[in-house]
């Protein structure tokens, strides 16, 4: 099978009008990858819930207890800035345990692709500008704990800096955290990554493609991980309403090509999540989709099986 390993979580239709957006955003990135041919129905995984167990790696009991029981405090919910509804705990459990999934599939595959995750603002005790459990963190700590790896990378290209993420590994010496993100957007307050490029707005592609290639391939050589968990956020694009910098979609085509080569050349496997991306539902589908384009591309060309 020549194609990328992909999956996506189950959603839901539940939640007010008002805020049916993040789920119609998965189920038609879905149709959407489909419907181009970019995926094949027996590829895709359906996940389980993450455990307690694994998700108290990094969130503990009192943080999952309160956000799934709709008992946390106002400005802890202003923080996360989205309504607790059932339809949305359900999702949130979901989402980590795609990416752990998507994780496992690319150490057996080597190379994966999740249709949502991303929640990098979500720090081990309250969630913050959309994210309430950092997927990548909690998939990353679960497979160093059980010993199914000892070096993980997260590369995090969504626009926004991976300051939860980096609260999460910042004493954790097994989890290198690399965030390229504009320099003056959310949040306003980083937390330091091991590796941070902080880009200034208006960063058009050739700029942007610069900085990460005059980066990541020595990151990998001299780090060698046995897994990259890239966030392939599309927010950097130039249309973004959240957005900053000024990347055009073949620009995102050919960061996505870049990472995913530089890792597969090196016989490192690599997990992607979608991460942020904030436009009308369209043309932010169609963004989503690049990543599995390109991931699509280097499986054909990397004979991944
Ligand atoms: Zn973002």
């Amino acid at each position: 099978m020549a194609r990328p390993v992909v999956y996506h979580p189950r959603y839901s239709a539940e939640l007010p009008s008002t805020h049916r957006f993040p789920m119609a955003k998965f189920k038609l990135l879905h149709q959407l990858l489909l419907d181009q041919g970019l995926i094949e129905r027996k590829q895709i995984y359906v996940p389980l819930s993450i455990s307690r167990r694994d998700l108290e790696e990094i969130h503990p009991r009192r943080y999952h207890e309160t956000f799934s029981r709709d008992q946390l405090t106002r400005p802890e919910q202003r923080r996360i800035g989205l309504p607790a509804t059932s339809a949305l705990v359900q999702r949130t459990w979901l989402a980590v345990g795609g990416t752990l999934l998507t994780a496992r599939l690319a150490l057996r595959y080597g190379l994966a692709n999740h249709l949502a995750g991303g929640t990098h603002h979500a720090h081990p005790e309250f969630g913050s500008g959309f994210c309430i459990f950092n997927d990548c963190a909690v998939a990353a700590r679960v497979l160093l704990q059980r010993h199914e790896v000892e070096k993980i990378l997260i590369v995090d290209l969504d626009v926004h800096q991976g300051d939860g993420s980096a609260a999460c590994f910042q004493a954790d010496e097994r989890v290198t955290t690399f965030s390229v993100h504009a320099a003056s957007n959310f949040p306003l307050r980083k937390v330091n990554s091991d590796i941070d490029i902080p880009l200034p707005d208006g960063t058009e592609d050739q700029d942007y493609l610069a900085a990460i290639g005059d980066q990541l391939p020595d990151v990998l050589d001299q780090l060698r991980p046995q897994l990259v968990l890239f966030n392939a956020g599309v927010d950097p694009h130039r249309d973004d309403r959240l957005g900053r910098l000024h990347l055009s979609n073949d620009g995102l085509l050919m960061r996505d090509r870049l990472v995913l080569d530089a890792c597969l050349r090196r016989k490192i496997p690599v997990a992607t999540v979608i991460g942020g991306g904030y436009d009308n539902l369209e043309p932010l589908v169609r963004r989503h989709a690049i990543v599995f384009r390109a991931a699509a591309e280097q499986a054909r060309l990397f004979n991944l099986a």
